[in-house]
């Protein structure tokens, strides 16, 4: 069986993601940091559709943790065979001569490190050069790698920047060893996190300006995830797919 393991899957697009992937077979790890009670949510949902799903909590800013977590999954679902890379934080909208270095490191541990530290215990996994079958990454990155968010969160961008780049090194690293490694990169989607940047109306004001005149939802985005973990994918590595709306 398929084994996914999902960082930040208890609301969001890690959660679209998991329900997704679980009506297409995967046997799920829906990873949380604080909340619990949603990522037990999104386990009964998956579990009342008849597919396998098991809430395992981890901050992705701590080694030991992550170490810990890929341990878990392999007793309750079996070795990794897919990773996706969602779990990732914005913060207050401030210009960069404002910011503080324990904002920036919070930033970078969490969207960055925490990111390349469950790649490596997934590839440790994977990798037919470690004995592994092989498997699929996808990274989620943002539009914002490639906008800067200028007098919002640069910090953010750089960090999903740092990403980008991420995935295109380790997927030429892995490619020989049965491993494809790719990003999307979502626009304006329509989630909690644009509150926790202290523009809980970011969405109202950016979508009426967008091409396709409206922010993207979670489910859309799960679709382009589960379609480039997906053998229909089999010729993609190292590829950022923008989800965007044009933008
Ligand atoms: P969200 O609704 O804010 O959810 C974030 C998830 O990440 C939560 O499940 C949260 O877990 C988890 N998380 C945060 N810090 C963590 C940590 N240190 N360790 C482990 N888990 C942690 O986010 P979203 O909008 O769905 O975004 C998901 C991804 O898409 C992020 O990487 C984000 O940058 C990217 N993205 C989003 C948009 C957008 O418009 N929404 C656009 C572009 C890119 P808890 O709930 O347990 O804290």
């Amino acid at each position: 069986m398929n084994v996914l393991l999902i960082t930040g899957a208890s609301r969001g697009i890690g959660a679209a993601t998991a329900r997704l992937a679980a009506s297409r077979g995967y046997a799920v790890a829906v990873k949380y940091r604080a909340n619990r009670q949603a990522a037990d949510r999104v386990v009964v949902d998956i579990e009342q559709d008849g597919g396998t799903a098991v809430a395992l909590g981890a901050d992705v800013t701590r080694e030991e943790e992550i170490v810990r977590l890929f341990e878990a999954v392999e007793r309750e679902l079996g070795p990794v065979t897919a990773l996706v890379n969602n779990a990732g934080i914005v913060d207050q909208q401030m210009r960069v001569e404002e910011m503080t270095l324990e904002r920036l490191e919070r930033m970078f541990a969490t969207n960055v490190f925490g990111a390349i530290l469950c790649a490596r215990e997934a590839v440790r996994r994977m990798s037919t050069r470690h004995g592994g079958r092989g498997g699929a990454i996808v990274n989620v990155s943002s539009a914002a790698a490639r906008l800067g968010s200028p007098g919002e969160y640069v910090d953010y961008a750089a960090s999903k920047g740092a990403i980008d780049t991420f995935t295109i090194g380790l997927a030429k690293e892995v490619a020989a060893e049965g491993i494809r490694v790719n990003g999307v990169r979502p626009g304006i989607i329509d989630t909690e996190s644009h509150a926790a940047g202290g523009e809980p109306g970011r969405i109202e004001r950016i979508a009426p300006t967008l091409p396709l005149q409206r922010a993207g939802t979670v489910d859309e985005v799960a679709a382009a995830i589960l379609w480039l973990l997906s053998d229909e994918a089999s010729y993609i590595t190292g590829t950022l797919l923008d989800i965007a709306g044009g933008r």
